[in-house]
């Protein structure tokens, strides 16, 4: 890439230069010559001008004893070379016949075939000035007719234009080493912009590849506010995402594995129980006292629930993470369904030996929500109070309203969740003492399933920092039901 880049800009370099040079150099050529041009008419008309009276009244006018008017013409020609500028080498003049454009003399020996008669030289023999010569002609020229002692003549000015040729070739070489010059500045300087470019394009290239074979550590310095600059910015982002994105799939992952592992161990422990107490039984077929046969039918039948339990919260929250678990929202009394919760758990606290109050306000609005769903989520934060509690413990469930939102919340004075695992007991099968939950028949799945069905309510489920023993957990949800509350406050 680098050297590609490299030619690219050496070549566009030096094309610009040839273009430029060409196109100066021959409007400069062409300027040259069109000055040159018009100098050269301007110098005989000025020299046939009202400056210029003496000359040519002394062209025009005979003297009375002159034989030759032509010798005459040219005397007066040579004594007025300066004005017309005629040098006889590049510039001369010549004396024409008037009628016929024969050559009578002039400041160089007329070629041998006569004066070559040019479109100046027609007109002047047709009585008119010729004052014209073409940029691209090799030659230009000048015809004036004149009259004296009743004969006609045509003065004739020829220039080479070997000066005008001598000026453009040493322009033409002037601009030529102008040229060399400028392609080895350019080319010097091509390399140095290409470098400045270059470097930060092979910085980011490493960069790249370094992302390609997975190190995402190293972030590319930016150094400048140009294109390059923001797209070594945009790619500086790019690979924090990927990698954010990475570590999130790996996460993901990793919670699955995770998942399927709990998933397994789970199962795997009511399943042993199952197996052994009924191979106990077939071996012991008829020998068993009526008593423990009934026993061991009794667990058996347990443990299976279990595994009925666990199976059933797995796919409740599979069906929420597939999103095929739909609400059945209506209008219901949120103080209904805390009060039918405070009595349904009852008799289980008075098992137990715990005293509950309920403290709720009289106008708690009425709901729109997933009772039933709602009632699960109340009953699990309840129930937990009961089952991490010992006995003789002390619950409180309050309920009120604040805004647009109602809550409930839940206070026991119980075993209450040590700090470092205060994060973590929404996550699924997440249990502090996986025995004691275990045998209380938890399956470690209640907490993240009620906080699923709050977030789908656009409600939330959150423990309440408290000083003394035992937890607080609080749920709360918006009144009008999920989707509708942004309405009520925008
Ligand atoms: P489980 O079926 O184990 O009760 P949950 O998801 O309902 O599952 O609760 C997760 C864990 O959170 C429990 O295992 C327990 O360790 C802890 N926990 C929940 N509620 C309470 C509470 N009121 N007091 C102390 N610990 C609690």
């Amino acid at each position: 890439m680098r050297k590609s880049l490299h030619i690219k800009l050496v070549l566009i370099m030096v094309l610009l230069i040839v273009s430029l040079m060409v196109v100066v150099g021959a409007f400069l050529m062409n300027s040259v010559t069109g000055y040159y041009i018009n100098d050269f008419y301007q110098q005989i008309a000025d020299a046939f001008g009202p400056d210029n009276v003496d000359f040519v009244r002394n062209l025009e006018t005979a003297t009375q004893e002159e034989e030759d008017g032509a010798e005459m013409v040219e005397t007066v020609l040579s004594a007025y070379a300066g004005i017309l500028g005629v040098d006889r080498r590049n510039r001369n003049f010549f004396v024409l016949d008037g009628a016929t454009g024969r050559c009578l003399g002039g400041s160089a020996p007329a070629p041998e075939a006569g004066v070559t008669v040019t479109p100046n030289i027609s007109e002047a023999l047709l009585g008119r000035p010729g004052f014209d010569s073409s940029v691209t002609a090799d030659y230009m020229d000048a015809a004036i007719p004149i009259t004296r002692g009743g004969e006609s003549y045509i003065v004739y000015i020829l220039d080479s234009r070997e000066t005008a040729r001598q000026l453009n070739a040493s322009m033409f070489s002037l601009i030529l080493e102008a040229l060399a010059l400028g392609l080895i500045i350019s080319v010097l300087l091509s390399f140095l912009l290409a470098k400045t470019m270059v470097d930060p394009i092979q910085r980011l290239t490493d960069g790249i590849e370094e992302v390609a074979r997975g190190d995402f550590s190293r972030k590319l310095e930016v150094t400048s506010g140009d294109e390059i600059g923001q797209l070594t910015e945009s790619f500086n982002t790019m690979a924090q995402r990927l990698e954010a994105t990475i570590d999130e799939l790996e996460k993901a992952e990793q919670e699955r594995k995770d998942f399927v592992a709990n998933v397994s161990h789970e199962l795997r422990t009511p399943l042993t129980n199952i197996r052994s107490y009924a191979e106990t039984l077939d071996d012991g077929v008829g020998d068993l006292p009526g008593e423990m046969e009934h026993k061991f039918l009794g667990v058996i039948l347990n443990e299976s629930d279990r595994m009925a339990h666990i199976l059933q919260d797995l796919l409740t929250l599979s069906r929420f993470d597939s999103g095929r678990s739909e609400l059945h929202l209506a209008w219901f009394p949120f103080a209904q369904a805390v009060d039918d919760t405070y009595q349904a758990i009852l008799m289980d606290a008075q098992n137990h030996a715990h005293t509950v109050e309920l403290a709720m306000p009289d106008d708690l609005p009425q709901v729109r929500a997933d009772r039933e769903r709602i009632m699960q989520v109340m009953m699990n934060i309840v129930s937990n109070a009961i089952k991490y509690t010992p006995d003789g413990g002390r619950i409180v469930i309050s309920a009120g309203r604040a805004g647009e939102r109602v809550w409930m919340e839940v206070d026991d004075n119980g075993i209450g969740i040590p700090q470092g695992d205060r994060d973590r007991i929404f996550e699924r099968f997440y249990r502090v003492d996986k025995a004691r939950s275990r045998q209380s028949g938890g399956t470690g799945l209640g907490l993240s399933i009620a906080q699923e069905i709050m977030l789908r309510h656009q409600g939330a489920l959150y423990l309440v920092d408290k000083e003394d023993p035992g937890l607080t957990i609080c749920m709360e949800l918006p009144v009008a039901g999920p989707g509708e509350e942004a309405a009520h406050e925008g």
